[in-house]
């Protein structure tokens, strides 16, 4: 396999899905570091606004693109970040067949750019892998329990498969993938109407209804700043050698959803009290990463406590949130 020398400064480095949520953090951090980026997205789930301060940025190119297509690049590329898939349950299972084909089509495809350009790829997988796990914390090697029917498994086995495509590529010697299983990861840029826990505890609160709470409230999740999960996914994309396993990347710290409401309800006092709401199919009743994998091979741990990185959501949505006072005043 091709490689490019040192990968910390001034590389070429496409992040498919790069105007999402994680994508645009993503493709701060990477300009900051002095690399050129090329941010491609389809715009499905993600948004201009994410990366319009990046437009005039000399290092910046925005292309619209989907992954299921094949794309011919006008210049090499040294690094793969691929985050193309909407990962909020309700937008991934709106046109499911598409969330598999850009799971498996998509990361095919740009497994075939990276071996064409020698370029690393990291594939942003996820703890869905895992599940409604039997196994507490996940680790991992534990190998999930997944509904391949249901309705979740468009995301759950479309990652899954997408993840065998990249250990394939790896053990055939002609790609060097990296796998990352992110948990529930959350922080300013999700979208308003995005449909996942920490965003619509937050838009319900401030628009001053209640809280929606799906089954009992006592399934657990475990909740990472984006800062945290950014310096994890370049932190893989750089370790060498390669460590040929997957690796989870997430905050240990494990909430049920009715404790995260209690936490927004004390943040934001203008909000109502809780309604709820039946549990989706095959909703997993807990989630807790295993991280001693990151900790020893990459030296990563989360820093953000889940109350400072809320306190900077919530402030980030106040001030974008069209109905809310702060941002008409602005
Ligand atoms: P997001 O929905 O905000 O971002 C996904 C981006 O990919 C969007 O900009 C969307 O427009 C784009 N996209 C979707 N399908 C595409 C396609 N076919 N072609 C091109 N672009 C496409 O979600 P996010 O939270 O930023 O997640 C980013 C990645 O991380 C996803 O791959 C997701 O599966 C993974 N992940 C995220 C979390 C999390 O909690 N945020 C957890 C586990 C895994
Ligand atoms: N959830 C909830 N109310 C909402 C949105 C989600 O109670 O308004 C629950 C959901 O059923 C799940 C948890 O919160 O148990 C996390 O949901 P999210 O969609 O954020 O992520 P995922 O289920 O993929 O972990």
């Amino acid at each position: 396999m091709l490689q490019r020398k040192d990968r910390r400064k001034g590389q070429t480095i496409l992040v498919a899905g790069g105007a999402g949520f994680v994508g645009s953090h993503l493709c701060d951090a990477l300009l900051s570091q002095g690399h050129k980026v090329i941010c491609l997205d389809n715009f499905l789930t993600g948004s201009l606004a994410n990366v319009a301060p990046l437009r005039n940025h000399p290092g910046f190119t925005l292309i619209e693109h989907d992954v299921c297509d094949w794309l011919e690049m006008s210049e090499p590329v040294d690094q793969i970040y691929n985050l193309a898939c909407a990962a909020s349950p309700p937008a991934y299972q709106a046109d499911p067949v598409h969330t598999m084909m850009t799971c498996v089509k998509g990361t095919g495809n740009l497994l075939t750019l990276a071996e064409q350009n020698g370029a690393r790829l990291l594939l942003a997988s996820t703890s869905e892998v895992y599940g409604d796990p039997e196994v507490h914390p996940q680790p991992e090697d534990y190998r999930g329990n997944v509904n391949c029917t249901g309705p979740r498994a468009c995301y759950d086995e479309g990652k899954r498969a997408a993840e065998a495509l990249c250990f394939d590529m790896l053990r055939t010697g002609r790609v060097d993938a990296r796998v990352a299983r992110i948990f529930n990861t959350y922080g300013p840029r999700m979208q308003p109407k995005d449909g996942r826990i920490i965003s619509n505890l937050i838009v319900q609160a401030l628009s001053g209804k209640s809280l929606t709470i799906y089954g009992t409230g006592e399934q657990t999740r475990s909740f990472c700043f984006v800062s945290d999960l950014v310096a994890g996914l370049i932190a893989l994309m750089q370790i060498d050698p390669n460590p040929e396993v997957p690796v989870n990347l997430g905050n240990p710290g494990e909430f049920s959803i009715n404790e995260l409401a209690g936490l927004v309800k004390d943040e934001i006092p203008e909000c109502k009290g809780l309604v709820y709401r039946p549990l989706p199919q095959d909703d997993p009743k807990r989630r807790r990463p295993n991280i001693d994998r990151a900790q020893s091979l990459l030296n990563w741990s989360p820093k953000v406590p889940l109350h400072d990185g809320l306190r900077q959501t919530i402030d980030w949505f106040e001030q974008t949130l069209p109905t809310h006072p702060a941002s008409r005043a602005k």
